[in-house]
């Protein structure tokens, strides 16, 4: 029998998909790199999710979870025909505790329904990715996602308290638990930003934040990139971790105004949008921190938001700017690193020579806060050579952010776009460990294989082994 048959006789004839059309959908995620796939599966609880998993083992096919297919390094992208499981069936939100601060929620719950779900209780869900309206918690869990609001609050990873999931055996296991400091390593923390290589998630029990008492918003204009990055560390020397640190380039101002009037000043060269929230005291003392800081660095305007209206307006703003990006060209490339903070101005400054030298189409829009830059290339996959030249910008932007004392990633995961990259930041012992861990967890590779670890990543593969046993420093 088929993979497809096999599964159809577990989750039904609908939940199983093999026509090329749908393989042909899910072979891509919104990254730029299509892959292969088997069949797909839409399984609606664990128990199907454990099903479909052993029947896939069963056949030799790798497993590919997936949520809502938004991630933009390829981690739901089969390497080899896969498996694509599905997981946005499994939405539910139950046991809100209001007291605790905590909620279960399946995977496939959209990021934003879950703080709209809460907000009658005063609590929201602090990761917010800007693809919050589409992405699902799962997928964040993947990639460990990160977002506006995440300087303050952190990642995705610190608002994860457990994890129910399916291991590469079609076991169901929980990870984690809402004691505040469990005993035992922390399996829970290796399965955060894993993208989907040690276990299908099926419910997580989350942490919820209480909605703050008092929030303000500005808008800082400058004529320059650097005066704007200058604010962004001053801010922060200051004393003051505001809720939210955004910059966006004239490009990206740009092609926001277009989109949608938000009111952002046309003939900046950046603007800064700083958001400051908790006790109404601290707020309007943080708010005039923020705005000297941008003045001393020779802000042209400071807007601080006068009504919920306006601060709407501006996120409004900041939240339509990849939208708007369809407008400029058919296709694009959304980029994903990190620097220290006080190497913004000369990251940035290298990124914009890159893009001149190759000739493309770059706007920016990044959270400068915690130094994750996210050039965005707008271009036509169908000009000839186009992507090819997109695809060598950015290599040399990512090994310039490492040259800058960065990371590979700042919230994007690392997937199939920046695996052959590790090797410029670990070294081959590094690499052994990490994957001897993933062994540990899924022993015949079956769970999306070819993702994070470039392919040999074992010390054996490296030729390490005998040096090693010989007591020889890697
Ligand atoms: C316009 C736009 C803006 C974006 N802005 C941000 C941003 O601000 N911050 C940010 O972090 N990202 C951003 N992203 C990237 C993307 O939205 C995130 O990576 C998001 O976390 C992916 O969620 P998803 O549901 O689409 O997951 P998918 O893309 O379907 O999957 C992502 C990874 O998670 C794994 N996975 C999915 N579900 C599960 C599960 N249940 N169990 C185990 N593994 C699973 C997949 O195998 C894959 O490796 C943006 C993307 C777009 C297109």
């Amino acid at each position: 029998m088929t993979l497809a048959a096999d599964l159809r006789q577990v989750l039904g004839t609908d939940q199983v998909l093999d026509h090329p059309l749908d393989m042909h959908i899910y072979a891509k995620d919104a990254g730029v790199t299509p892959g292969e796939v088997a069949a797909v599966a839409l399984p609606a609880t664990t128990q199907e999710v454990a099903a479909a998993v052993r029947i896939s083992v069963r056949h030799g096919v790798p497993i590919v979870a997936r949520g809502a297919g938004t991630g933009l390094s390829g981690g739901a992208v089969p390497t080899k025909p896969g498996l694509i499981v599905v997981l946005t069936r499994l939405n539910e939100i139950w046991d809100v505790d209001e007291a605790a601060q905590t909620a279960w929620v399946g995977p496939g719950v959209i990021n934003l329904d879950l703080s709209k779900h809460t907000k009658p209780l005063g609590l929201h869900y602090a990761p917010d990715p800007s693809s919050q309206s589409v992405s699902t918690i799962g997928g964040n869990i993947g990639t460990n996602a990160g977002g506006p609001h995440c300087l303050a609050e952190g990642t995705t990873v610190s608002h994860v308290l457990a994890v129910e999931m399916v291991t590469a055996e079609g076991e169901v296991v929980t990870l984690g638990s809402a004691a505040p400091d469990p005993l035992g390593l922390d399996l829970r923390g290796v399965v955060v930003g894993s993208e989907g290589t040690m276990g299908l998630v099926t419910k997580i029990l989350v942490r919820l934040i209480e909605n703050p008492p008092e929030v303000r918003t500005l808008l800082l204009a400058f004529d320059s990139i650097e005066a704007s990055a200058r604010t962004v560390s001053a801010v922060i020397a200051a004393g003051v971790v505001p809720a939210a640190l955004e910059l966006m380039d004239r490009p990206m101002i740009e092609a926001v105004e277009n989109f949608r009037t938000c009111g952002f000043p046309l003939e900046a060269a950046a603007v800064l949008i700083a958001e400051v929230a908790g006790h109404p005291a601290a707020v309007e003392a943080e708010a005039q921190v923020v705005a000297r800081a941008g003045a001393e660095a020779g802000a042209t305007e400071v807007r601080i938001a006068a009504d919920e209206l306006e601060r709407e307006l501006i996120w409004l703003g900041r939240k339509s700017a990849f939208g708007a990006v369809a407008y400029a060209a058919p296709d694009y490339y959304l980029h994903d690193t990190v620097v220290p903070r006080t190497r913004l101005v000369e990251t940035m400054t290298g990124i914009y020579e890159i893009g001149a030298r190759h000739g493309i189409n770059m706007l920016n829009v990044f959270h400068a806060g915690d130094g994750n830059l996210h050039p965005l290339v707008a271009f036509d996959s169908k000009e000839p050579g186009m992507l090819e030249k997109v695809k060598a910008a950015a290599h040399e932007m990512v090994i310039l952010s490492i040259e800058m004392g960065g990371a590979l990633s700042g919230e994007h995961g690392v997937g199939l776009e920046k695996r052959d990259l590790m090797t410029k930041v670990y070294a081959p012992i590094d690499l052994d460990a990490q994957a001897r861990l993933r062994e540990a967890f899924d022993p015949q590779g079956i769970l999306n294989p070819g993702k994070i670890l470039p392919e040999g990543s074992r010390c054996y593969d490296f030729g390490l082994v005998a040096n090693l046993e010989s007591g020889a420093t890697p």
